[in-house]
């Protein structure tokens, strides 16, 4: 933007930009001129590579060309989506009035504009903009001194779009997994917050827009009268209590929306409070590892929400999301939603699908109440209210049953109390097939309203009138191909070609008729008093036909509005009903069973799959997955769960088996059915796993400094109803500290932590342990060798791996053969003297290692040349083959 600006210099428009650019600094302005938005300075050049658009230039500002870009409003949204996208916010200004009125005042006056609404990426409510599956959270942390040394710290976390509204408590050291466990897409903070180095970290992990705003917004004390004013009552008595913390994050949370939406108030849910306590822990890293959203590498596809969700509304997507996210603890509210997804199960054949045929043409009432509440909102919101309303009704009467399971019991109840009437006015109102935009008018049904019904009557009229005029005065004046014709400028007009012009300018009567209006080349154009009149009366009719209709439009939308509450709870409902229904489905189609959740410590699983392998594999029609038992739950009476310690070849599936367990665990306490045989789940209070390793080099930490800060944060934090996934601890240093780190987590997880915890290892040595410590198992993932190769079996067996298959393995990836056969005989050598020597002896024959591993050690030579000759296979060989195997042996030799 422009340094200091010189109004002096400046054009009245120009001065008027300054000063709106000026208060919207952090934003690029896009401000309206007739049909455009344009771009101007700084931010010109900034949105013209952002959108691949033209720069241009318009007029001088201090001397300097002033760089410009424009985008059509007609087709505004695309690039607001391209620029959010890219992450800019973007300040619209509008014309607050019509040309006209501005050169009333004077030909020097400058239309008044003045930015309408702020699009950031947490705040967008188009329907082109948004992904029907997917929350729009903004989230506002509060932060007050508390009454211990240590803060007390909330969350407030706002869907405009939909116009949910929720509060949560949280400290510095979850805030990263809580945040997560929301997903917003935009954040904002006091300053203070921001400028807290403490919590800078956190920022810069989520790596979302972070917007500070003034400490003010943010104070509790007045935290009650922004709440108090944005809902229009006296006390928040009703709303449920509210510590400071809570108070604070919603205050900012306030602010932020009035802020983006400048003057309109978007209807918002009162805050609901939802209690951390009540969700299963996932700290950031697991929640990452696990792919439950996304998959590492970004993309929805291969992640546990894509392969379970079938839903098929936008609300039932959203809500399913939502709950993958945040997992509960409460096994009877746990157990509450299992029986709505056994419902479905269970009912009829009939009504699943007459179920699912209704809901899949459920329109996103939520998102078009919200746009219509901010006076966004169009014909085709109206009709999606009305839609969907119909909708809650017909899921209603299915849905009217004797026994229904609480859950259900209540959405049924919702949908009861759906706004009826707003319906019957809506349809009664509405036309079948509305435009997008109200200004095109024509969405009011034919006879609701009689004025509007003659209005329209006349302007049908007209037509025939015109028409009639037309032949008339074409046989008058004896021109056949006399037209009346209608364009913008000259509104209707008479047209013949020059040649027969002459008929109606020939006589002093016709041209006392005819009234010349426009030459053309091979056209004359003219109108009659008659047809002025009739044109005014068209106009006429039209604009006040539509006036009509705003007007209707207008009632419409109070009423909508006022029937917020109710519409909202009918949607929920139907989201609700919409993922039971969804879950049901995946249970059938995927051979799902409901796990038994209670409060025991109890964890096993009878033929345990991974849900996405599972399905991926077969599409692929690679060899089906094989099923997997595990059993954590403690033994006798103790609490102490069991760590089974995993030992296998790569790629025998080991991270694959720990994985589905952690998905089945996340799975049971959202509510869902699991891949399984059978579940018995006692409630898991915090996951934790380590997985994968990921360099954070961003952050300068190597892959080992990661793994140690993970299993560091596991090894504090678990507790015995925890459940804990380890993946080959201890990789990334010495074979030997790796070791020891290895063992000294596992005695820990045992003896302190007390969780159920799966431990894979490649550390064949830890297998020991089970002779001391009570609760560990050893498991190995089973192999079978065949002519020198390794098939895995993919199958979990008691009893641990008696080699690790490395060199079978790296055959497998195609490492060159040379390679294979030397690090064969290496590995024999390495075997027959670890067989009688104890591991210490291994070290001090670890230097032998990397001798042999050159290409000139001598002793293994003859060993590989002899292996070299017993793999060839004469017969099989080309000529040209068998020459090159020559060279190769002589390579080795
Ligand atoms: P590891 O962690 O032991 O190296 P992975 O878990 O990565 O092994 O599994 C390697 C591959 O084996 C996976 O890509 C998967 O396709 C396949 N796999 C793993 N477990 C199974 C199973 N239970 N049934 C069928 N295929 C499996």
């Amino acid at each position: 933007p422009p340094s200091s600006p010189a109004p002096a210099a400046a054009t009245p428009m120009m001065a008027q930009y300054l000063d709106i650019k000026a208060a919207h600094s952090d934003a690029l302005l896009f401000y309206r001129m007739g049909d455009f938005y344009e771009l101007f300075f700084a931010d010109a050049e900034i949105a013209s590579r952002a959108l691949g658009i033209t720069l241009t230039k318009r007029g001088r500002h201090l001397n300097e060309d002033i760089a410009m870009c424009g985008v059509p409003v007609h087709a505004a949204d695309d690039y607001l989506q391209k620029l959010i996208a890219k992450g800019f916010r973007v300040a619209v200004c509008e014309q607050l009035e019509d040309p006209a009125e501005a050169k009333k005042r004077g030909s020097k006056s400058v239309v008044r504009r003045d930015v309408t609404r702020l699009v950031t990426p947490g705040t967008i409510t188009e329907e082109r903009l948004l992904d029907p599956s997917e929350t729009s959270y903004f989230l506002s942390i509060g932060r007050t001194k508390g009454t211990a040394a240590t803060p007390e710290m909330a969350l407030a976390w706002i869907d405009i779009s939909t116009g949910q509204f929720r509060l949560s408590e949280t400290a510095p050291d979850r805030l990263l997994s809580d945040i997560l466990r929301i997903a917003p897409r935009e954040i904002t903070v006091s300053e203070s917050v921001f400028h807290d180095p403490a919590l800078r970290p956190v920022f810069d992990t989520l790596g979302l827009a972070v917007t500070p705003l003034p400490p003010s917004l943010f104070d509790s004390a007045s935290a009650q009268d922004r709440l108090t004013r944005f809902y229009g009552v006296n006390t928040l008595d009703g709303f449920g209590r509210f510590n400071r913390a809570e108070l604070s994050a919603a205050s900012g949370a306030l602010a932020y929306v009035e802020r983006t939406q400048i003057s309109e108030r978007p209807v918002l849910q009162r805050p609901q409070r939802d209690d951390a306590a009540g969700t299963l822990f996932i700290d950031a890293a697991t929640r990452a590892n696990l792919e439950i959203e996304r998959t590492l590498s970004g993309s929805r596809e291969g992640s546990l929400l894509k392969a379970v969700d079938r839903t098929v509304t936008g609300g039932g997507a959203r809500l399913l999301a939502e709950r993958l996210r945040s997992p509960l603890t409460d096994y009877c509210t746990i157990n509450e939603r299992l029986d709505s997804v056994s419902f479905f199960l269970i009912a009829d054949d009939a009504l699943p699908g007459q179920m699912r045929e209704c809901l899949k043409r459920c329109p996103d009432m939520l998102r078009a109440l919200s746009r219509l509440s901010l006076n966004r909102g169009g014909p085709r919101d109206l009709a999606a209210i009305r839609d969907g309303l119909q909708i809650a009704n017909a899921v209603r009467e299915l849905l009217h049953r004797e026994e229904l399971p609480k859950e259900l019991l209540e959405a049924h109840e919702f949908l009861s109390s759906a706004p009826g009437v707003v319906m019957r006015d809506l349809d009664a109102a509405l036309a079948d097939e509305v435009p997008f935009l109200k200004r095109d008018g024509g969405f009011v049904r034919a006879g609701y309203h009689e004025e509007l019904d003659e209005l329209r009557a006349l302007r049908d009229e007209s037509r025939k009138v015109i028409a009639a005029l037309q032949s008339s005065y074409a046989e008058e004046t004896g021109v056949r191909s006399l037209k009346i014709k209608y364009n913008n400028v000259l509104g209707y007009f008479i047209e013949v070609t020059a040649l027969n012009a002459d008929a109606l300018t020939a006589t002093d009567e016709a041209k006392g008729r005819f009234i010349h209006r426009q030459t053309l080349a091979s056209a004359m154009r003219f109108t009659t008093t008659e047809l002025a009149d009739l044109e005014s009366r068209i106009a006429n009719a039209a604009d006040r036909a539509l006036s009509i209709e705003m007007e209707i439009f207008d009632g419409l939308q109070a009423r909508v509005i006022e029937a917020a509450e109710s519409l909202r709870g009918a949607a929920n409902a139907i989201a609700v009903i919409d993922v039971s229904m969804g879950l049901a489905r995946l249970a059938e189609s995927e051979g799902y069973c409901r796990p038994k959740v209670d409060d025991s410590r109890n964890f096993a699983v009878t033929a345990g799959r991974h849900p996405v392998v599972e399905q991926a594999l077969r599409k692929q029609a690679a060899n089906p997955f094989v099923a997997n038992d595990c059993d954590l739950s403690p033994e006798g009476n103790s609490e102490q769960g069991a760590i089974w310690l995993l030992t296998g070849p790569n790629m025998g599936g080991k991270s694959t088996f720990l994985r589905q367990n952690a998905l089945i665990a996340i799975l049971a306490q959202m509510g869902a059915f699991v891949p399984a045989g059978s579940a018995h789940l006692g409630v898991v209070d915090r996951l934790f796993s380590r997985v994968g390793a990921s360099d954070d080099l961003a952050r300068g930490r190597s892959t080992f400094m990661v793994e140690m800060v993970e299993t560091a944060a596991i090894l504090n934090q678990a507790g015995d109803r925890s459940l804990v996934i380890l993946d080959e601890i201890g990789r990334g240093t010495s074979t030997f500290d790796g070791l020891s780190i290895a063992w000294a987590t596992v005695e820990h997880l045992h003896g302190e932590n007390r969780c159920r915890t799966l431990f894979a290892t490649h550390f064949h040595e830890l297998t020991a342990l089970s002779e001391t410590l009570s609760s560990l198992h050893n498991v190995t993932m089973r192999v079978k060798e065949w002519e020198g190769d390794v098939i895995f079996l993919h199958e979990v067996g008691r009893g641990a791996a008696d080699r690790s298959y490395g060199v079978q393995v790296a055959k497998l990836a195609g490492l060159p053969e040379s390679v294979v056969l030397r690090a064969r005989a290496v590995l024999d050598q390495l075997e027959a003297q670890g067989r009688d020597t104890k591991a210490s002896k291994l070290i001090d024959d670890l230097p032998l290692f990397s001798a042999v591993a050159r290409h000139d050690a001598p002793q293994p030579k003859s060993n590989a040349l002899e292996q070299a000759v017993e793999n060839l296979a004469p017969d099989d060989l080309s000529p040209r083959e068998a020459l090159e195997a020559l060279y190769r042996l002589k390579d080795i030799h």
